[in-house]
């Protein structure tokens, strides 16, 4: 791969990287809520010319922006319908937001290439679009796109300012003057201040919200999600997994003899050694596994796509590697800890978090009194039972 290539695939994955994987949803909404916005406003400006047309003695410019709003409104309509059919990708929001500032770039641009550069550059009505677009842009919960859309804004404008300037010559200047005024360098140069202050104020509000939500979402001594959000996540992934047929696995894993832990080595010592348990579960699990804090020392686990057996088998495993991590302990020294998990799955379990919460539970209790330090699955089964273990 040539660096070129490997550089603009770098800039891409950087710019469409969720902001905040809990905002996922949101960012949808917001494209959802865009695509509406957007196909509403192109067919209102698409009644512009066609009045004009109607009224007015037809002139180029009319045809031009019955033209330009008609491709506007098409292309708004198609995208509209392709967000609402599930077509959405996290990498659409940073191409949208660039067409949505681009076509009013071009909305103007339209002005010069019909001969009347002074709208290209005092435009009053276009050159607001700019703001609406760099406002939609921070629907998309990124502070990165939201800082692309507007930076992209502004040097479109920039050119737009400098081409008018540059190439046309006095008397296409004067053009629509009587309307539009002159063209002078103050007024523009306060656009583009307008349109950085835009620009900021979005990508701060957009930064703003994303630390909110984090704030929302975590557990401040783990850094694992906390009860209120895995609760919100697995109320609508299980409705999902259920009707798409998909497996889905839970599993609440509880510390064994934390009180004995904290009653030896302190409370400093017991938080360290939460936080080392959630360091240990969240990378000895895939990414796309959702993990808790549920309760005191209660990690609750949620496993799309997974299957009871295989689900089993990795929290074995999990269970294992937290018996053999050493946990730093604030006085000095290191210690360990054992957990026992309990393990549910839909359908056989039930459909509901109630139901499979229920089924976990009582699984981890059967792990705590058969011992401690195990791994239970339906009928008290240990993952040393399943065939092929
Ligand atoms: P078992 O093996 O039956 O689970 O025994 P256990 O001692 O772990 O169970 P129990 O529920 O009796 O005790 C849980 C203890 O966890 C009580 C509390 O001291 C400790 N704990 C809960 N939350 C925190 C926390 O945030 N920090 C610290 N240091 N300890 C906590
Ligand atoms: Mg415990
Ligand atoms: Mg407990």
């Amino acid at each position: 791969m040539t660096r070129a290539r490997l550089l603009s695939g770098g800039v891409w994955a950087w710019l469409t990287a969720p902001a905040d994987e809990t905002l996922a949803d949101a960012a949808r909404d917001g494209e959802l809520l865009v695509a509406r916005v957007r196909t509403w406003l192109t067919l209102l400006i698409l009644l512009i010319p066609v009045f004009s047309l109607t009224f007015e003695a037809a002139q180029p410019q009319h045809w031009i922006g019955l033209g330009v709003a008609a491709m506007a409104a098409g292309a708004a309509l198609v995208l509209d319908q392709a967000v609402r059919r599930g077509l959405y990708r996290p990498g659409l929001s940073a191409v949208t937001s660039l067409a949505d500032v681009t076509i009013v770039s071009l909305g103007l641009f339209a002005f010069w290439l019909i001969g009347l550069p002074i709208v290209t550059t005092n435009s009053r009505v276009v050159f607001e679009a700019y703001f609406l677009a760099i406002a939609a842009s921070a629907l998309r919960y990124s502070p990165r796109i939201c800082s692309f859309a507007g930076t992209a804004a502004i040097l479109q404008y920039l050119t737009l300012t400098v081409l008018t300037w540059r190439f046309h010559e006095e008397g296409a200047l004067a053009r629509g003057a009587a309307t539009y005024g002159a063209l002078d360098w103050p007024t523009q140069f306060g656009r583009l201040v307008m349109l950085v202050a835009a620009t900021v104020l979005a990508t701060a509000i957009v930064s703003r919200a994303v630390r909110l939500r984090r704030l929302s979402t975590s557990d401040r001594v783990t850094g694992l999600f906390n009860r209120a959000y895995i609760e919100e996540y697995l109320g609508h992934e299980l409705v999902r997994a259920a009707r798409e047929h998909q497996p889905f696995a839970i599993a609440m894993l509880d510390v064994d003899g934390f009180k004995k832990f904290n009653d030896t080595h302190g409370h400093a010592a017991g938080d360290a050694a939460l936080r080392t348990l959630g360091t240990t579960v969240r990378s000895g699990l895939r990414r796309s596994d959702v993990v808790a804090r549920y309760g005191g020392e209660e990690i609750l686990i949620a496993m799309p796509a997974t299957t009871l057996a295989s689900a089993m088998e990795k929290l074995d495993e999990l269970r294992v590697r937290i018996g053999l991590t050493d946990i730093p302990l604030p006085r000095g020294g290191t210690a360990r800890v054992t957990a026992s998990i309990g393990v549910a799955a839909l359908g056989l379990d039930g459909a509901t978090l109630d139901q499979l919460l229920d089924a976990a539970d009582a699984r981890l209790y059967a792990a705590k009194a058969a011992g401690r330090n195990r791994t239970f699955g339906p009928g008290d089964l240990e993952v040393s039972d399943l065939p092929g273990s």
